[in-house]
């Protein structure tokens, strides 16, 4: 049975989570939505214990099997965008997030949206990010082992997909998945030469722009474990 210590590094860690927060907004992090969700979910419980005490700072962390946590301001910004669009902050009820990895972006979905679906390619973390997100009580994340250059095409169309590693391009079956009005943000390029990239779906068909420089672990092809 795998058990996570809420409390952690103590009294501290509210506190110390209070100036990540205030470092997101000094870093043009607005929407309140986002801090809010950034300060509800304990980042230290989402990597090693002997980490823990660096779970607020921000830069991404290990969380093995050569994967990272991402930087939170990059979890912040990814969310601020997803929840937005041209006229400020929306509202979008069904979430697919790609690479699930420690659970803690799907958290801060969970905050944001009604339901989060989650896919990885690796068996091992699965089982982890499950017991932690069971942990905090969070009821409206679904995770599934699968390539998630699939999608979950059943549980589609989607208000928000959120790719969390870098792909050589937008696979063609999240473009498929995403539901009209939706909004696509997804890594792409190779090694340091990524861009953050924003997809829409519109009436008149997709629109297309890169918000940011970015270095995300690879998006792979097939499974592991499981
Ligand atoms: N969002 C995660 C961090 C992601 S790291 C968090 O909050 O902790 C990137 C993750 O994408 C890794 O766990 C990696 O195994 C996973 N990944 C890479 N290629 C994938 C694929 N094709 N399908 C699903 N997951 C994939």
């Amino acid at each position: 049975m795998l058990s996570f210590d809420l409390n952690g590094i103590g009294m501290t860690s509210r506190r110390t989570r209070g100036r990540l927060i205030d470092r997101l907004r000094a870093k043009g992090i607005t929407d309140e939505r986002v801090l809010e969700a950034m300060r509800m979910v304990p980042r230290h419980i989402f990597v090693d214990e002997a980490l823990a005490h660096r779970g607020y700072e921000d830069i991404a962390l290990p969380i093995g099997h050569n994967q990272t946590i991402s930087q939170p301001y990059i979890v912040a910004l990814m969310t601020q965008v997803l929840f937005s669009d041209a006229s400020g902050s929306v509202k979008r009820d069904s979430v697919l997030e790609i690479g699930t990895g420690s659970g803690y972006q799907a958290s801060i979905l969970a905050y944001m949206a009604k339901k989060v679906y989650t896919v990885e390619r690796i068996f091992d973390l699965i089982e982890y990010a499950k017991a932690r997100i069971k942990a905090l009580k969070i009821r409206n994340v679904r995770i599934k082992h699968d390539d998630g250059n699939l999608g979950w095409a059943q549980q589609g169309p989607f208000d928000a997909i959120i790719v969390t590693a870098g792909a050589p391009g937008v696979p063609d079956a999240l473009i498929e998945q995403l539901s009209p009005g939706g909004r696509l943000v997804i890594p792409v390029g190779q090694g340091d030469a990524q861009k953050l990239i924003v997809v829409d779906k519109t009436s008149a068909g997709f629109e297309q722009s890169d918000i940011a420089d970015v270095r995300f672990v690879p998006l792979l092809r097939g499974t592991l474990g499981g």
